[in-house]
């Protein structure tokens, strides 16, 4: 028997941990040397000219919200397929939020449902500033339509790619921003890399980067350029808006930098399970990732959807699975959901795929260590309550 099979986990090496207690004996453990080279990495990896790291991705949205001009006032629109965060730092700046039904292949934003939205908004006033599209799963949304969309309606995009480091768009990696204003990525343990807790904001625009250095530290500028007079002296420094303490530390940084090294490892074998689970589940009566040729996924989740006439069967193959140890799970419940998201009065019927989808998906374990036997041990699981339920 195998002990219990987490959906997603990190892989740290010796080499990662020698990097953190690197850091340990050195003179920074906050924000040092460390996290600049950490942002220009990624930054350089990613194609983007500028990127500033925080301490979430969470954190990442919320001040990529404010570079925006997000406030009291406006719309903010986002998939309702993801995790809350990704609607939260939308409601952090004041802004209401509104969703946007997926696609049935790619369980992403739908760029037709809302380009629908958007003529609708037109008539009502009620434009987004924002829109943040999702790469779920790690492959990347239709960014090239959206960003049409964005030019017609003046709407900003974030991108938030939390799922995606090490995945690409028409050959290029995700988090170029050749397509939004700013993408953000997650180094949570369960995402691709890891720094512990940790996120990043990328952006070609220098000045969303400056706004967003100075809403990571208390909205603290040290450069004489935004003062309100010449600094009063060498120890000078001005609080000129209200910032947080988001701050990336260094030991965090050594960790994202030690785990960068290995992103594209980590990515090729997230890519070779997939297609073992592919070949191995091709005659099961489940739907398998659909993946758009235009993209490469980082394959941070494997998502199947049990058969739609068979609707009592996914709950019942869910338990089943985590009764064999299996610790499947379900990304995401629609944040419309949510008790917090309830009371604002958003309707289920207005979202029929994202609806559809949350009664159908299961994701499966994949990360870089899990092993092929047990990859088969899961398809051996898989398999006996479905052929069950096609008995009855
Ligand atoms: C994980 C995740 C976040 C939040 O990331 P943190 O680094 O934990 O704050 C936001 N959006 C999506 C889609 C995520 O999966």
């Amino acid at each position: 028997m195998f002990k219990p099979l987490p959906y997603g986990r990190q892989d740290i090496s010796e080499e990662d941990i020698e990097a953190v207690v690197k850091v340990l004996k050195s003179d920074f453990l906050t924000q040092g040397p460390l996290v600049g080279q950490f942002e220009d990495a990624v930054a350089q990896y990613c194609g983007a000219k500028y990127s500033v790291a925080v301490n979430s991705a969470t954190s990442a949205l919320h001040i990529a919200c404010l570079a925006l001009g997000v406030k009291e006032g406006d719309w903010v629109w986002t998939t309702p397929i993801t995790f809350v965060a990704s609607a939260n730092c939308a409601i952090y700046c004041g802004a209401s939020v509104d969703f946007v039904d997926i696609d049935p292949l790619t369980y992403t934003i739908s760029v037709e449902k809302l380009e629908e939205k958007l003529l609708l908004a037109k008539t009502t006033g009620k434009l987004p500033k924002v829109v943040i599209p999702v790469h779920l799963c790690g492959q990347s949304c239709d960014m090239e339509g959206i960003a049409r969309l964005s030019h017609e309606y003046g709407f900003k995009v974030i991108e938030d790619a939390s799922h995606a480091i090490g995945g690409k768009y028409k050959n290029l990696p995700i988090g170029n921003c050749q397509y939004s204003d700013i993408t953000i990525f997650s180094f949570h343990p369960v995402k691709i890399i890891t720094s512990g807790e940790g996120g990043i904001a990328l952006t070609n625009n220098v000045e969303y980067c400056a706004h967003m250095q100075r809403l990571r530290s208390h909205g603290i500028t040290r450069d004489p350029r935004e003062m309100s007079h010449s600094p009063d002296g060498p120890w000078y420094y001005q609080q000129i808006e209200l910032g947080f303490n988001y701050r990336m530390t260094d030991i965090q940084a050594a960790l994202g930098l030690s785990q960068l090294k290995r992103l594209d490892e980590f990515v090729k074998r997230r890519q070779e399970i997939a297609k073992k689970y592919n070949e191995l589940l091709f005659d099961l009566d489940l739907v398998i990732p659909f993946q758009n040729k235009e993209t490469y996924s980082s394959f941070h989740l494997y998502v199947v959807r049990t058969n739609q006439d068979k609707r009592n069967s996914h709950k019942e193959l869910v338990e089943r699975l985590r009764s064999n140890g299996i610790m499947v799970n379900l990304h995401y419940i629609p944040i419309y959901h949510h008790p917090y998201y309830q009371v604002k009065g958003y309707n289920p019927k207005d979202f029929p795929e994202s609806e559809m989808y949350y009664s159908q998906a299961i994701s499966l374990p994949i990360y870089f260590g899990l092993k092929d036997e047990e990859i088969e041990y899961i398809v051996e699981k898989l398999k006996t309550p479905i052929n069950f339920q096609t008995i009855f």
